[in-house]
């Protein structure tokens, strides 16, 4: 195998367990080496630190996969991590008919996500080294996990940064198009291949149980309501009345077929932008006694986070001013750019502006079959605080 060279100044990161080689990190590589292929990642004196794969159209040419010296990228090696990934959540002992079985650098399977639908499988294959296994993994989440249809949901653009095409498809069986599955309290419609991300936004599901269970007596108002998790709990909680809104036509609709699934009457479902919906209503004086606040990641990228900062604070600033005392904020940001302090330092921002005074009641984090890995910061994107408007 290859041996990469690292420059001294990344191995303390390295060595606390983080997975990435960037190219600014890397001394000599001394043999030529194939793209998906194997390389030993080395000291600058050519000490073992691991093995890693590599993809020189990459920004992260090398990804450490394994500490163990010897370890091939084979069938093996993808059993075991499989099977640890299994075995971590029969112990976190989830019950959800849907969760993420395998994450990424967070499960040591760097570019692998692969997400349980009830028998129906989500495989993302998003690095070159994996993407050239992906038939290798299908064939092991049958072994191992027992998957009987496995769907591929490689339309991710983080793709092409690996110089992979953006493709979705089915690998094992056939994908059924009128799958319900319950998901936290809710029934829901699943369609793996014609929705985002693998289907449903899995990471949310026990913060859709938790604000559920707040919104009893309430009139509640769910931003970027996608398939309605918040909003179909909050009216399974005994909601007096709830408002909904996503700008996507078909997530709407879906949301809508939803709600007749769970007899959940009396939701209001809207297509809207966000921005200028909340301008309106509060131009009309409405008010709310919960708002939830659900964006998509307005970065991926750090040289984007001052837009995105402003873009949170705005939608924070318009939903506390239809909030009076009492009344609860469940907010939350997944761009992993903008870490937790700074989240609610925007949100405090938007207090201070609107005249509002908070009391933080809850922290809310991405569902326990997304694992962190705090020397891997990437793994903790997804944050979220429940506050209440206080007034002295
Ligand atoms: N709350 C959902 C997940 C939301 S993901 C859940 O818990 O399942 C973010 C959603 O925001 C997506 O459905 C996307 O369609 C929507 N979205 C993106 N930009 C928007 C905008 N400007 N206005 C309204 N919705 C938007």
């Amino acid at each position: 195998m290859s041996g990469v060279f690292l420059r001294e100044r990344c191995l303390g990161r390295i060595y606390a367990g983080h997975p990435w080689v960037y190219a600014s990190d890397i001394q000599t590589v001394d043999k030529v080496v194939d793209d998906g292929g194997e390389v030993v990642v080395r000291t600058p004196s050519g000490g073992f630190i691991g093995t890693g794969f590599y993809n020189s159209k990459s920004r992260i040419p090398v990804r450490i996969y394994s500490r163990t010296k010897g370890e091939k990228l084979d069938e093996s090696f993808f059993r075991r991590r499989l099977t640890g990934a299994d075995a971590l959540r029969k112990r976190i002992g989830m019950s959800c008919e849907a969760m993420r079985m395998v994450w990424s650098e967070a499960d040591f399977l760097p570019g692998v996500v692969i997400d349980r639908y009830g028998d129906s499988w989500v495989l993302q294959t998003l690095t070159l080294a994996t993407d050239q296994r992906k038939e290798m993994i299908a064939s092991l989440m049958e072994e191992v996990f027992g998957a009987k249809v496995i769907v591929e949901r490689n339309d991710v653009a983080s793709r092409e940064f690996e110089g992979l095409h953006q493709q979705k498809g089915v690998l094992r069986g056939r994908a059924d198009p009128g799958m319900v599955m319950k998901l936290g309290r809710a029934r829901m419609h699943i369609t793996l291949l014609g929705s985002q991300k693998t289907g449903e936004y899995l990471d949310q599901i026990p913060n859709h149980v938790a604000v559920g269970a707040l919104s009893g007596g309430k009139r509640v108002l769910d931003c970027f309501c996608y398939h309605g998790g918040f909003a179909l709990h909050a009216s399974l909680g005994g909601a007096v009345s709830v408002d909904a809104m996503d700008i996507s036509q078909d997530a709407v609709e879906t949301a809508g077929r939803n709600a007749e699934l769970n007899n959940a009457a009396g939701i209001q479902w809207k297509v809207a932008n966000v921005f200028d919906e909340l301008k309106s209503m509060q131009r009309d004086g409405r008010t709310y006694d919960l708002i939830v606040l659900d964006p998509p990641s307005f970065t991926k990228t750090r040289s984007k986070l001052n837009d995105a900062l402003r873009g949170y604070k705005e939608i924070n600033l318009r939903a506390l001013k239809m909030l009076g005392t009492g009344g609860l904020l469940a907010t939350f940001c997944c761009s992993h750019h903008v870490d937790g302090e700074t989240f609610r330092n925007v949100v405090l921002d938007a207090a201070f502006d609107a005249r509002r005074l908070l009391r933080w009641k809850m922290t809310f984090a991405q569902g326990p079959d997304h694992p962190v890995i705090p020397a891997i910061p990437e793994t903790e994107y997804l944050k979220g605080y429940l506050f209440e408007v206080v007034s002295d």
